[in-house]
């Protein structure tokens, strides 16, 4: 029998077990800004900041740069200098080179390649991705399925999808009734991931006649779907969730005053007739504002949080975080909107950063997945002293800084109504966890393996 000293210590003991908090296992966050190159970096930091101030990104330890890669699909021993996010996500999310537009499958020969999200769930690990983009988006699609191009979203896009112009996309040997595992929403749908935020909830309700939408075949699966922000809040233990937040891509934070964006120069009628004569009309400058349109849309920040609460536990987890419309407010020339998107990422990695602060094992990391258009250029030429017309071939956007300035962005990738990426190396930054541990220069197809080594997986 118990002496009543070793009963009152048993009973002590169990009631510290039982509050002790559970510290997660080996866990990785990979926040990913989309074209969130080293110029949106230092647009955003001016303009948050000014420029000697520090973004939440500046205060992590470890910096490094990737160097991207990308291949031809037709001669996948060919280098292609610029990447889109397909193939950039998918040598994050199985550690292989492919060729642009694919999802977690090979070059030429369409085979598909294993993600994290599915080394890390058979490993017992919980896993969850977290976008402002449709969920069905290249990158967050490359994280959990396989399918030969990125605009398959849904049933209704599978065959004789017509991209642009005479540009038609055929994933019909995905096809279901073919055999395969069926379009990118479908694919989430039997996803054994635990958690899905962000938007594409008409790809999740579309269906191609009596055949079931991606939303009940996610019902089936034994996810909860919801679509109400104020759903955003339950902890640890709910079901597996999928919450979509728009029809389409999440609203962006700001736009430019009157939503102005880029814009072209005027040279004079003078101009026209010899380049050196005349003069330029630079566009005015302007700042940014709330976008009236964001509503009630769920903060990065906020699906971050709840992410994490939903996927700590003992074992661990992998996380996936992406702020998607750096890239997709870039092509469009609007700086604001990029500007805010930044911000949405910073104040996001402030929680994983918190996160990882209450729970050791936690690596957290952050990255682009390629480069963007919008470049940071002189307000007033260097050389403007010549006395001739100096101006952009392409858009520029004049920034009336918070700090009492002037931010001249420049968009000159090409003359069509959408800008395109650039091939520049991209920034990664890590916690401490990683000290040591990532070369000054890596590839990027390499951060597969620094995440699959830190789960132990
Ligand atoms: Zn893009």
């Amino acid at each position: 029998m118990k002496s009543p000293l070793a009963h009152t210590l048993c009973f002590a003991l169990a009631t510290l077990l039982h509050t002790m908090p559970v510290y997660a296992g080996p866990t990785v966050i990979l926040l990913i800004g989309d074209g969130m190159d080293e110029q949106q970096l230092t647009i955003a930091r001016n303009y948050l900041h000014g420029a000697s101030g520090r973004l939440a990104v500046d205060a992590l330890p470890v910096r490094s740069s990737v160097q991207v890669l990308t291949v031809a699909e037709k001669d996948p021993k060919r280098s292609i200098y610029v990447a889109d996010s397909a193939n950039s996500a998918t040598a994050m999310a199985t550690g292989n080179i492919t060729s642009r537009g694919r999802i977690a499958t090979s070059a030429g020969t369409d085979r598909d390649l294993e993600t994290i999200v599915s080394i890390a769930h058979r490993a017992g690990l919980r896993t969850g991705l977290v976008t402002t983009s449709s969920v069905t988006d290249a990158t967050p699609a490359s994280f959990a399925t396989h399918i030969s191009h990125r605009s398959c979203e849904d049933p209704t896009r599978m065959q004789s999808y017509e991209v642009a112009g005479d540009f038609v996309v055929d994933c019909s040997q995905d096809l279901q009734s073919h055999g395969g595992p069926g379009s990118i929403a479908e694919q989430l749908a039997r996803s054994p991931l635990d958690l899905i935020l962000g938007g594409g909830r008409g790809h999740f309700e579309a269906a191609i006649d009596s055949q079931e939408s991606p939303l009940a075949i996610a019902a089936r699966n034994g996810f909860d779907v919801f679509s109400s922000p104020a759903e955003l809040v339950a902890g640890e233990g709910v079901n597996r969730r999928i919450g979509l937040f728009a029809e389409r891509h999440l609203p962006v934070r700001w736009h430019g005053e009157q939503g102005r964006i880029a814009e072209k120069p005027q040279p004079s009628l003078l101009n026209y007739a010899y380049r050196y004569f005349g003069s330029v009309k630079q566009p005015q400058a302007f700042q940014c504002e709330d976008n009236p349109n964001y509503g009630d849309t769920p903060s990065l920040k906020a699906m971050t949080d709840t992410a994490l609460d939903q996927l700590h536990n003992d074992r661990g987890f992998f996380l996936m975080v992406e702020s998607a419309s750096i890239d997709k407010r870039s092509h469009q020339r609007d700086p604001c909107g990029q500007i805010g998107e930044v911000a949405q990422l910073m104040e996001a990695l402030q929680s994983a950063l918190a996160y990882a602060e209450k729970n050791p094992e936690t690596l957290v990391l952050v990255t682009a997945d390629h480069g963007q258009a919008a470049q940071l250029v002189p307000d007033e030429s260097i050389f403007a002293a010549y006395g001739v017309p100096i101006f952009t071939p392409g858009n520029i956007a004049r920034l009336q800084t918070p700090e009492g300035s002037i931010m001249a962005i420049n968009y000159a990738t090409n003359q069509f109504d959408v800008e395109e990426h650039t091939g520049v190396q991209v920034p990664l930054f890590a916690n401490d966890v990683a000290a040591g541990k990532i070369p000054p220069l890596l590839f990027q197809h390499e951060i597969f393996g620094l995440m699959r080594d830190h789960l132990g997986i």
